[in-house]
């Protein structure tokens, strides 16, 4: 599934950015000298779907746990399959871990369902320090999300038929196409078109639209 963007926004200004310049671009942005909190940058991506990245920090008394329930937040959740990070090939981790004792420079192994598996890298790309916040987790820079063609009409695409997939045939459909679609295949597994790595897969549907950029985030 080749999208057709590697771009991203800075979630600090609303910037658009690229993968390869979000480390650069996030350093511009000032963090709080009083009252601070130390954390770690992050780097997550989609081995295999790199139209699909995000910048995170979090802070560096945060475990593996709360690490993996962003993911699941952002990207990955649809019907509470099993997860794990890896060290290195197949040396799995405690979920206790904390995020302070992984070194800087360090990329782990993440998988989502041991079943129908969706694979990320997270790079450890970094220290310091942030405005003190309740959330572990702050979302800084995410990719745009891929645009796909409706395969009969050529407006963007709300849906997957699943069954066209399974068959190796492109099966995105805008919202209008995809009734006339189902009646003429009888095809019946539809999913939203999503920005997730996770798209099409299982019963994924999203994040709900609760790490979409809010112009309001600029204050932060
Ligand atoms: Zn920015
Ligand atoms: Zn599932
Ligand atoms: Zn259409
Ligand atoms: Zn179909």
């Amino acid at each position: 599934m080749a999208g057709t963007t590697t771009k991203g926004i800075c979630y600090f200004c609303g910037k658009s950015i690229t993968k390869s310049t979000a480390k650069k671009h996030l350093a511009t942005h000032e963090y709080a000298e009083a009252d601070k909190q130390e954390c770690m940058l992050l780097k997550i991506e989609a081995p295999y779907e790199k139209d699909y990245w995000l910048y995170a920090d979090i802070s560096m008394t945060s475990t593996l746990k709360t690490l993996d329930t962003f993911l699941r937040d952002i990207w990955l959740e649809c019907c509470g399959h099993m997860s794990a990070f890896y060290w290195s090939n197949y040396e799995e981790m405690s979920f206790s871990t904390k995020i302070s004792s992984i070194p800087v420079g360090k990329a782990l192994s993440y998988e989502y369902d041991f079943g129908s598996s969706t694979d990320l890298k997270i790079t450890f790309m970094g220290t310091y320090y942030r405005k003190k916040q309740r959330t572990a987790v702050q979302l800084l820079a995410r990719n745009d999300a891929p645009e796909y063609k409706c395969v009969s009409c050529g407006k963007p695409a709300q849906q997957i038929c699943i069954d066209c997939m399974w068959n190796e045939e492109y099966g995105f459909y805008c919202n209008e196409c995809i009734d006339a679609h189902q009646e003429e295949s009888a095809h019946e597994c539809i999913l939203p078109v999503v920005n997730s790595p996770r798209m099409g897969v299982c019963g994924y549907e999203g994040d709900n639209g609760k790490f979409d950029f809010k112009a309001k985030r600029i204050i932060y």
